[in-house]
């Protein structure tokens, strides 16, 4: 059993109170990498769920003013920074990501507790004059009501920790419902909150199945955000179960990412580049690179320098400092990754590098992917419509650029994209018509707290971080006074 000064309490938190959920079964969480039994939590369920949105709400009005609020966001800043060697291993034992990439989460994730303590000034009011008008117009900005958080297993702190941040310095309470797979950042975070002071009953986190929970989480009609990153099958889903009490949702869904090398790229920019973005995580982020464009001029030398780099990798348990590459989430996940992989092959496709890994040896655990690189890769290709989630590198070839804008925009998602150039004017015409949220111009970094991020099309609705990642969860009001 993991062992931390983090987690006194492996258990839901409802109403300012530690607690066995009622649902009477056992949440297992296991490390992906051993398959050791890390702990088992007691499940909450639907009428749990229910308390903890009404504990949100009712304790939406003892909310503190913006000043305290942000005080409260900077000491949790503070205690991340402080715990973040505890905080790095509890990610790395139950997600499986290397432990340097552990400790690169948390700062992150501090950095949006830092970001938002620091815009208190977004919530101003803001009066306007109106020609020809004797009316004293205002706007404010209120905080929406309660906002549930749904987060994914693979930044299972930072997910979690980007919403949190700016619903709080909103004035929102808070239901957060975290993966199955990686509860326990979540309680981490949320014992660090409430050392932090954060009133009582006010930030709620109900550990449990999807299914009652999420049903609960959307139809309550207290809930006026429901805030999800995940997969776009189960965004669609909560849009539709949310539409019958009209709340907002904001939607961090998945991607498709095309990452393009033109014929003029700074190759060994470009390469470096992407083995960062594609072997984070093992591949399981929504940013990485799914479908690589190369010139068929630059072809062959972007393969030779990736064949000669993939070797290199290593792959295993994300405690050993040598690991460059942890485990998937499970044996699932390695399924979909190795049918990826075959389909690309059956049609086509060449093994450049990997593939044909051993198949999972524990019955949940143990899914570990080599990196791998498939050449000759195109659109009749599961890969290429799919988010691979595993690392493995899937390359095409392209003449102009006109084919390869169509190309990279023929996906039904749109989060992130990647275009390496020289050409400052190619790139801008690139960057204006490439249909992705967050775009990289010789560069794959990922996003910033400061900066807005999010998807286009079906990578979601709505923005996390920058101004517009506050205004999720804000109440537009307007108030005209005669004066
Ligand atoms: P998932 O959609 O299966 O699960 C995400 C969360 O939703 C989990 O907490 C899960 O328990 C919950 N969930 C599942 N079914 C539900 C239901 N019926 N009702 C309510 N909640 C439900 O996704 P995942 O496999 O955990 O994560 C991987 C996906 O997340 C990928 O598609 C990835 O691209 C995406 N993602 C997107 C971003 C982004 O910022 N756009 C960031 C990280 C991950």
């Amino acid at each position: 059993m993991l062992e931390s000064p983090l987690l006194p309490q492996t258990r839901s938190l409802i109403a300012g109170e530690w607690t066995d959920g009622g649902e009477g079964t056992l949440l297992r969480v296991k490390n992906p990498a051993t398959g050791e039994l890390l702990a088992e939590i007691p499940e909450a369920g639907a009428r749990d769920a229910r308390r903890a949105i009404e504990s949100a709400r009712a304790s939406m009005a003892l909310v503190p003013d913006p000043g305290r609020r942000a005080l409260y966001l900077n000491r949790i800043h503070e205690l991340l920074l402080e715990n973040r060697e505890d905080l790095a291993r509890i990610i790395t034992l139950e997600q499986g990501k290397p432990l340097r990439e552990s400790h690169i989460e948390v700062e992150y994730t501090a950095a949006f507790f830092r970001f938002f303590a620091g815009r208190t000034d977004l919530l101003d009011p803001h009066p306007f004059a109106v020609p020809n008008s004797p009316l004293r117009w205002v706007v404010h900005h209120r905080p929406v009501g309660v906002v549930a958080m749904i987060t994914p297993w693979n930044l299972p702190l930072a997910m979690l920790g980007k919403k949190f941040a700016a619903a709080l310095l909103a004035g929102c309470g808070v239901v957060s419902k975290p993966a199955p797979e990686t509860p326990l950042s979540a309680i981490a975070l949320f014992a660090l909150a409430e050392r932090a002071g954060i009133p009582s009953g006010l930030v709620n986190l109900v550990v449990g199945p999807a299914e009652p929970i999420g049903v609960e989480l959307c139809s309550h009609p207290a809930v006026r955000v429901i805030s999800f990153t995940g997969s776009t099958e189960v965004g669609k889903l909560l849009i539709r179960r949310s539409a019958d009490s009209v709340k907002r949702v904001s939607l961090e869904l998945g991607g498709n990412a095309p990452f393009i090398v033109f014929e003029d790229a700074d190759l060994e920019l470009a390469v470096e580049s992407l083995m960062v973005n594609k072997f984070r995580c093992a591949g399981q982020t929504c940013i990485c690179a799914n479908r690589v464009f190369v010139h068929e001029t630059l072809a062959s030398e972007l393969l030779m320098r990736l064949r000669d780099k993939l070797p290199k990798l290593v792959v295993g348990n994300g405690m050993d400092p040598a690991t460059d590459i942890g485990p998937l989430i499970d044996p699932s996940a390695w399924e979909k990754v190795d049918s990826l992989v075959k389909d690309a092959l059956s049609k086509g496709a060449k093994l450049a590098h990997g593939g044909n890994p051993d198949r999972p040896r524990g019955s949940d655990w143990g899914a570990f992917y080599p990196p791998t690189l498939i050449v000759g890769a195109n659109e009749g290709m599961r890969l290429f419509h799919e988010e691979i989630f595993g690392p493995v590198i899937a390359v095409t070839t392209f003449r102009e650029e006109e084919e390869v804008l169509a190309r990279a925009n023929s996906s039904q998602h749109g989060l992130a994209g990647y275009v390496f150039t020289k050409d400052a004017a190619r790139g801008t015409r690139m960057v204006t018509k490439l249909q992705c949220g967050h775009v990289g111009l010789n560069s794959s970094s990922g996003p910033t707290p400061s900066a807005p991020f999010g998807g286009m099309k079906a990578s979601g609705i709505g923005r996390e971080g920058g101004a517009e990642g506050l205004m999720e969860y804000l109440e537009t009001q307007t108030v005209v006074e005669g004066i």
